[in-house]
Protein backbone atom coordinates (compact mmCIF):
# COMPACT_ATOMS: atom_id res chain seq x y z
CA UNK A 1 0.00 0.00 0.00
CA UNK A 2 1.47 3.30 -0.49
CA UNK A 3 2.95 6.03 1.54
CA UNK A 4 0.70 8.38 3.13
CA UNK A 5 -1.67 6.42 4.75
CA UNK A 6 0.31 5.86 7.92
CA UNK A 7 1.60 9.30 9.64
CA UNK A 8 4.32 8.41 12.40
CA UNK A 9 4.10 11.37 15.52
CA UNK A 10 3.88 11.41 18.89
CA UNK A 11 2.03 8.38 20.49
CA UNK A 12 0.52 8.77 24.07
CA UNK A 13 1.40 4.76 24.60
CA UNK A 14 5.00 5.25 24.30
CA UNK A 15 7.28 7.67 22.56
CA UNK A 16 6.42 7.89 18.55
CA UNK A 17 3.27 5.75 17.07
CA UNK A 18 2.20 5.20 13.73
CA UNK A 19 -1.64 6.76 13.05
CA UNK A 20 -3.72 6.06 9.93
CA UNK A 21 -4.48 8.68 8.15
CA UNK A 22 -7.26 7.76 6.44
CA UNK A 23 -10.57 4.91 7.29
CA UNK A 24 -9.32 1.70 6.42
CA UNK A 25 -11.08 -1.53 6.67
CA UNK A 26 -10.29 -4.95 8.30
CA UNK A 27 -8.37 -7.15 6.12
CA UNK A 28 -6.13 -4.40 4.78
CA UNK A 29 -2.37 -4.65 4.46
CA UNK A 30 -0.37 -1.94 5.18
CA UNK A 31 3.26 -2.42 4.71
CA UNK A 32 5.97 -5.12 5.06
CA UNK A 33 8.13 -4.71 8.31
CA UNK A 34 11.67 -3.59 6.88
CA UNK A 35 15.25 -3.55 8.24
CA UNK A 36 18.26 -4.55 8.03
CA UNK A 37 18.16 -8.68 8.70
CA UNK A 38 20.86 -10.39 11.13
CA UNK A 39 21.13 -12.92 12.96
CA UNK A 40 19.96 -13.15 16.45
CA UNK A 41 23.57 -13.33 17.94
CA UNK A 42 24.23 -10.29 16.19
CA UNK A 43 21.19 -8.41 17.29
CA UNK A 44 21.90 -9.82 21.19
CA UNK A 45 25.17 -8.38 20.85
CA UNK A 46 24.29 -5.03 19.14
CA UNK A 47 21.28 -4.66 22.06
CA UNK A 48 23.89 -5.25 24.82
CA UNK A 49 25.90 -2.48 23.02
CA UNK A 50 23.12 0.19 23.03
CA UNK A 51 22.72 -0.21 26.80
CA UNK A 52 19.27 -0.11 26.57
CA UNK A 53 16.43 -3.12 27.63
CA UNK A 54 12.61 -3.23 27.00
CA UNK A 55 12.12 -1.35 23.53
CA UNK A 56 13.76 -3.07 20.34
CA UNK A 57 12.68 -2.95 17.20
CA UNK A 58 13.87 -5.90 16.02
CA UNK A 59 10.89 -8.55 14.65
CA UNK A 60 11.72 -12.54 14.47
CA UNK A 61 11.49 -14.29 11.32
CA UNK A 62 11.44 -17.20 13.31
CA UNK A 63 14.43 -19.02 11.32
CA UNK A 64 17.35 -17.59 13.26
CA UNK A 65 17.38 -14.06 11.72
CA UNK A 66 15.77 -10.86 13.04
CA UNK A 67 14.74 -7.70 10.93
CA UNK A 68 16.34 -4.58 12.70
CA UNK A 69 13.70 -1.94 11.84
CA UNK A 70 15.88 0.52 13.60
CA UNK A 71 18.33 0.38 10.74
CA UNK A 72 16.92 1.24 7.29
CA UNK A 73 13.52 0.41 8.81
CA UNK A 74 10.25 1.70 7.61
CA UNK A 75 7.14 3.43 9.52
CA UNK A 76 6.44 -0.27 10.60
CA UNK A 77 8.60 0.09 13.17
CA UNK A 78 7.22 2.69 15.41
CA UNK A 79 3.66 0.64 15.63
CA UNK A 80 3.45 0.37 19.38
CA UNK A 81 1.85 -2.84 21.25
CA UNK A 82 -1.39 -3.15 22.64
CA UNK A 83 -3.33 -5.84 24.53
CA UNK A 84 -6.43 -5.00 22.00
CA UNK A 85 -4.91 -3.83 19.01
CA UNK A 86 -5.97 -2.78 15.29
CA UNK A 87 -3.15 -4.80 13.08
CA UNK A 88 -1.25 -7.91 13.23
CA UNK A 89 1.45 -8.88 11.63
CA UNK A 90 2.17 -12.16 9.30
CA UNK A 91 5.54 -13.54 9.05
CA UNK A 92 5.76 -16.01 5.85
CA UNK A 93 9.33 -16.54 6.53
CA UNK A 94 10.55 -14.15 4.39
CA UNK A 95 8.83 -11.23 4.95
CA UNK A 96 6.15 -9.68 7.31
CA UNK A 97 3.54 -8.04 6.36
CA UNK A 98 1.36 -5.31 9.08
CA UNK A 99 -2.76 -5.38 8.32
CA UNK A 100 -5.66 -4.27 9.84
CA UNK A 101 -7.58 -6.99 11.69
CA UNK A 102 -10.46 -4.78 12.33
CA UNK A 103 -12.19 -1.45 10.87
CA UNK A 104 -9.89 1.49 11.54
CA UNK A 105 -10.14 5.40 12.21
CA UNK A 106 -8.38 8.27 10.51
CA UNK A 107 -6.34 9.35 13.29
CA UNK A 108 -6.39 6.19 15.45
CA UNK A 109 -2.86 4.59 16.61
CA UNK A 110 -2.14 1.44 14.92
CA UNK A 111 -1.04 -0.85 17.28
CA UNK A 112 0.39 -4.73 17.67
CA UNK A 113 0.31 -7.58 20.15
CA UNK A 114 3.93 -8.24 20.29
CA UNK A 115 3.46 -11.36 22.39
CA UNK A 116 6.83 -11.08 23.26
CA UNK A 117 8.76 -14.32 24.40
CA UNK A 118 11.46 -13.89 26.82
CA UNK A 119 13.65 -15.99 28.63
CA UNK A 120 12.48 -15.40 32.22
CA UNK A 121 9.06 -14.14 31.97
CA UNK A 122 8.34 -14.59 35.69
CA UNK A 123 11.24 -12.73 36.97
CA UNK A 124 10.01 -9.49 37.97
CA UNK A 125 12.80 -7.10 37.18
CA UNK A 126 12.35 -8.77 33.58
CA UNK A 127 8.90 -7.84 33.18
CA UNK A 128 8.87 -4.55 34.45
CA UNK A 129 10.87 -4.34 31.49
CA UNK A 130 8.12 -4.74 29.60
CA UNK A 131 5.23 -3.13 31.35
CA UNK A 132 2.12 -2.22 28.84
CA UNK A 133 0.32 1.04 29.51
CA UNK A 134 -2.30 0.74 25.99
CA UNK A 135 -5.12 1.10 28.71
CA UNK A 136 -7.49 -1.14 26.70
CA UNK A 137 -9.97 -3.34 29.12
CA UNK A 138 -8.18 -6.56 27.47
CA UNK A 139 -4.40 -5.04 28.99
CA UNK A 140 -2.50 -7.62 30.77
CA UNK A 141 -0.07 -5.67 32.48
CA UNK A 142 2.98 -6.65 30.14
CA UNK A 143 3.94 -6.91 26.22
CA UNK A 144 5.08 -10.46 26.56
CA UNK A 145 3.06 -13.50 25.38
CA UNK A 146 0.04 -14.81 27.92
ZN1 LIG B 1 -1.88 -3.61 27.61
Amino acid sequence: MASGVVTVRRSPVHGRGAFANVELDAGQTLFDYQGKRITWAQACTDYAAKGVAGHTFYFDLGDGTVIDGGSGGNAARWINHSCDPNCEATNDGARIEVHTIKPVHAGDELTIDYNLIIDDPDDPAERALYACACGTEECRGVMLAP
